[in-house]
Order: structure tokens, then C-alpha cells, then sequence
């Protein structure tokens, strides 16, 4: 069976302060699961106010980005070795965010997450289509060439280690979720590609989680499809007790 692997994912929220107290009603509650993991990714100037935070608890340290350079004249970036030694052990690549704002293509992604498994981290690495590409019924053919292209030169071990997740577009923040019915038959289509690239046991393996709008009251329906095996949460991951009630619905 498959760990269930729940992320939240922060985005460009919270200072010091509201880390502080989120990470706080996160821990006072989290109960201990052998079967579910719990990451959270916040803003690169809360990591490490969070990592104090979570030391002796279950709960695991995400980034959302990383460069792909390891040190120099890349104003902005922070590299690997950086989130490293913050403690993270996920990196977040390819959300849809950086895809619209940073024109992150799929070759960037690609190789982003290559720099994360290099240094032995686990890249939780996003595909999804958009509205328009849904309605014009190329959802798959989208799905294809992005998992293609995301996966390209990883190995078999490489991919079983790395997370997929899939994010509609349309469900990202806009309170729309995908149907589990609609987001089972995307999950399959991605284990049955990976099957067809690599082998079952690879597809076995590989963890996939859904984002786009999940909340307490649709992450069970979600969370019980047989290839949902976890959640990347953006809006419902900045309150303690949705967050929670994400992670205990898994
Ligand atoms: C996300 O940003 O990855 C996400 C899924 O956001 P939300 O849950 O708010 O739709």
C-alpha cells in the first residue's frame, strides 16, 4: 500500500509571527499515523523558523521552487544546498504558478527536479491542464506530454522516489474542485503512462497527489480513489484545524 503523503503548500503567505502560530496548532493536534505523511511548504523566509518548530514531530519540510543552480549571480534564487541545510526534504517544482508567472516549461521542471534528486530530496512535481484545454477534450494529450516531458532521463528508481501531483488549473484557487470521478480517471491515466515508460512496479510505486481546491469536505471522497494516494493544499493548509482535517480525512 501506498503512504498517503499530504503537502501544504503556503505559497506567499505568512511572517514569522503567523508561521509561529500555525506550525504550533498543526503540532498540538497532528495525531501519529504510520501511514500518512504531512509536509509543510512555506515561504523561503519562514523555513527556518519552521524547522525549529517541527524538530521531534512528524510533520516533514517542503520548499516551493528551487534553482537550478547551486551558487552565484542569480539574484532572487535559492539553490538545493541552501533548503538543504534548512532542513527540507521536498521540494515543490512546476506549480502552475510558476508555469503562468515564471514561464517554467516543461524542460525547466524537468530539470529542476534532476537538482532535487541529486541532492537527495523528493521533488513533488505538478502537471495539470487548464479550462480551455479541458473544454477542447485535450486533456490527456496535455497530461501525456507533460508527464513525458517532466519524467524525461529519470530513472526508474529516480521516479518511484519523486511525487506527481496533479493540478487542474481550474481548480486552483478557484474553489472548483475536480469530481473524484474526474480526477481518478486523470490519476490512472498518469500510473498507466508511467506503467508504459518505466514498468507496473514503477507505476506501483509512485506516489500521485491531487490539488485544486481540496478542503475538509471533499478531501475523503478524494483521498478514497484507489490512485489518489495524497493532496497538495494551497487555501485550506493556512488554518490549523482544515489542514488537520485534511491529513486525518487521508
Ligand atoms: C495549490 O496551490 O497547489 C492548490 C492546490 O491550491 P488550492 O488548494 O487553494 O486550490
Amino acid at each position: 500500500m501506498r503512504t498517503k503523503i499530504i503537502a501544504g503548500n503556503w505559497k506567499m503567505n505568512n511572517d514569522i509571527s503567523q508561521t509561529t502560530d500555525l506550525i504550533n496548532g498543526i503540532k498540538s493536534a497532528i495525531k501519529p499515523s504510520s501511514s500518512t505523511i504531512a509536509i509543510v511548504c512555506p515561504p523561503y523566509t519562514s523555513l527556518m523558523t519552521a524547522q525549529q518548530l517541527i524538530k521531534g514531530t512528524s510533520i516533514k519540510l517542503g520548499a516551493q521552487d528551487v534553482s537550478l543552480f547551486d551558487s552565484g549571480a542569480y539574484t532572487g534564487e535559492i539553490s538545493l544546498p541552501m533548503l538543504k541545510s534548512v532542513g527540507c526534504e521536498y521540494v515543490i517544482v512546476g506549480h502552475s504558478e510558476r508555469r503562468q508567472y515564471h514561464a517554467e516549461t516543461n524542460e525547466i521542471i524537468n530539470q529542476k527536479a534532476k537538482k532535487v534528486l541529486s541532492g537527495g530530496l523528493v521533488p513533488i512535481i505538478c502537471v495539470g491542464e487548464t479550462l480551455e484545454e479541458r473544454e477542447k477534450n485535450i486533456t490527456s494529450q496535455i497530461l501525456t506530454t507533460q508527464v513525458k516531458g517532466v519524467l524525461a532521463g529519470l530513472s526508474a528508481s529516480e521516479v518511484e522516489k519523486s511525487i506527481i501531483a496533479y493540478e487542474p488549473v481550474w481548480a486552483i484557487g478557484t474553489g472548483k474542485t475536480a469530481t473524484k470521478e474526474q480526477a481518478e480517471e486523470v490519476h490512472l491515466l498518469i500510473r498507466t503512462l508511467i506503467s508504459q515508460l518505466y514498468s507496473s512496479t514503477t507505476a506501483e510505486k509512485v506516489i500521485i497527489q491531487y490539488g485544486g481546491s481540496v478542503k475538509p469536505d471533499n478531501a475523503k471522497e478524494l483521498l478514497s480513489q484507489p490512485n489518489i494516494d495524497g493532496a497538495l493544499v494551497g487555501g485550506a493548509c493556512l488554518k490549523a484545524d482544515s489542514f488537520l482535517a485534511i491529513i486525518n480525512a487521508a
